[in-house]
């Protein structure tokens, strides 16, 4: 993705980089988004250029200086402090450098590098502020009694921050959509009884995909749903499609684990693959993928079945392809593209209140239908579910004709 380079700033380190010949360049924009982990501060520039970073303490603060660089007349003012960022101040020095000062709320790690252009954006410096390797505590079930649990759903609202996604002809941003769909598929399933939603993203802010995962880890989500909003070319093309894993994006993600088994403390489905043998491990990470890819496939068509009773669907299958975010080995993942935001009578659609809860409610229907036919053990839907079936009740003991709940 994009980054040349890469460098922790731990404490009073810091490293200075050569890319290029010195040369001026314009600084054109200072952008800053706070999420809840990480704050994330963007510098755009005309070309690339050397930087340095320095973290300082008493009081805690980074410093970015960028040789050979000016503030552009043309670039908006400071961006006000926000998440682990309390102000910014920005300078230049005789020797013709520009140096951006972060003030810091509390102490942190930093992490800076270069991007190069993409679609939207040209060359910008990044830098990163977050605490390393802050656990997140799984959620406790709420209404579940003790003896079962809620389930839970991870909700995966694309791109964010500094990362827009598609953009329709009308300016309508994927990452504001699907954002809008997400927190509405969101409450829908927190209004069932044993189900949990947590949303990977809940403002406009960079999430990077494989955070996205390991939150949903984290969270020990029974499934994950990432929403989309893509764009195509031809501007007639419209209608939602749900994809998968391809089974060489499992195989991919399989070599990965296996190599860095020794390093990492991720569990596959609750069993640790870093004391087991090659032939063992890869045994297990095999199991655990294609019961997460079966599940996954199932799920995925509930959904696409809600979807084609809510309105047009691109394809009638379940489709498969290598999406990073679907990686997890051991959690059944879809990714939704709702629409094509490049369709503009879809454009115009998914920008309203009405169309976001129509696909949230269609996601949510075939969620709700996929664990009710496959209720996880232990679950409080796996009871809701026994309750709710039609089979004839063969024996009860209490046989006082209570309907179970
Ligand atoms: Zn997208």
């Amino acid at each position: 993705m994009n980054r040349l380079l890469c460098q922790w700033a731990g404490g009073l380190l810091l490293a200075t980089l050569l890319l290029q010949p010195a040369r001026a360049v314009d600084v054109r924009a200072i952008r800053l988004w706070a999420g809840p982990d990480s704050t994330r501060v963007v510098v755009d520039l005309s070309g690339t250029a050397q930087h340095s970073l320095l973290l300082l303490h008493n009081p805690e603060r980074v410093v970015l200086d960028v040789s050979g660089a000016h503030l552009a007349k043309s670039a908006h003012g400071t961006p006000r402090g926000a998440g682990a960022v309390k102000s910014v101040r920005m300078s230049h020095s005789p020797s013709g450098n520009f140096r951006l000062v972060l003030d810091l709320a509390r102490p942190i790690q930093a992490k800076s590098f270069l991007s190069t252009p993409n679609a939207h954006y040209g060359y910008r410096l990044v830098v990163d502020l977050g605490s390393a390797n802050r656990a997140d505590k799984p959620i406790k079930a709420k209404h579940a009694p003790s003896d079962a649990r809620d389930l839970i759903i991870a909700v995966d609202a694309g791109h964010g921050g500094e990362d827009p996604g598609a953009i329709g002809k009308n300016g309508t941003r994927e990452k504001d959509v699907v954002l809008a769909i997400a927190r509405e598929l969101a409450l829908r399933i927190n209004a069932e009884t044993g189900m949990k939603a947590v949303l990977t993203r809940g403002g406009d802010y960079f999430v990077p995909l494989r955070d996205r995962m390991r939150r949903a880890r984290a969270q020990q989500a029974d499934l994950f749903v990432s929403i989309h909003a893509d764009s195509i070319r031809d501007r007639s093309i419209d209608g939602s499609s749900v994809y998968i894993l391809s089974q060489r994006g499992a195989t991919d993600e399989a070599s990965r684990w296996l190599a860095e088994r020794e390093n990492a403390s991720d569990l596959i489905g609750g069993v640790s693959l870093d004391d087991k043998d090659d032939v063992l491990a890869s045994v297990l990470l095999d199991l655990s993928q294609s019961a997460s890819l079966n599940a996954s496939q199932v799920a995925a068509e509930r959904v696409l079945h809600q979807l084609a009773q809510a309105g047009e669907v691109r394809k009638p299958e379940v489709q498969q392809a290598r999406f990073m975010v679907l990686k997890s080995p051991d959690i059944p993942s879809m990714l939704v593209e709702t629409a094509y935001i490049s369709n503009p009578l879809e454009e115009q659609r998914l920008r309203t209140p009405a169309h976001q809860a129509k696909l949230a409610a269609a996601i949510h229907q075939g969620v709700h239908d996929y664990f009710y036919a496959n209720p996880p053990m232990g679950t409080r839907i796996a009871q809701l579910a026994t309750a709710n079936s039609s089979r004839p009740v063969l024996a009860t003991a209490t046989g006082a004709g209570g309907a179970g709940e």
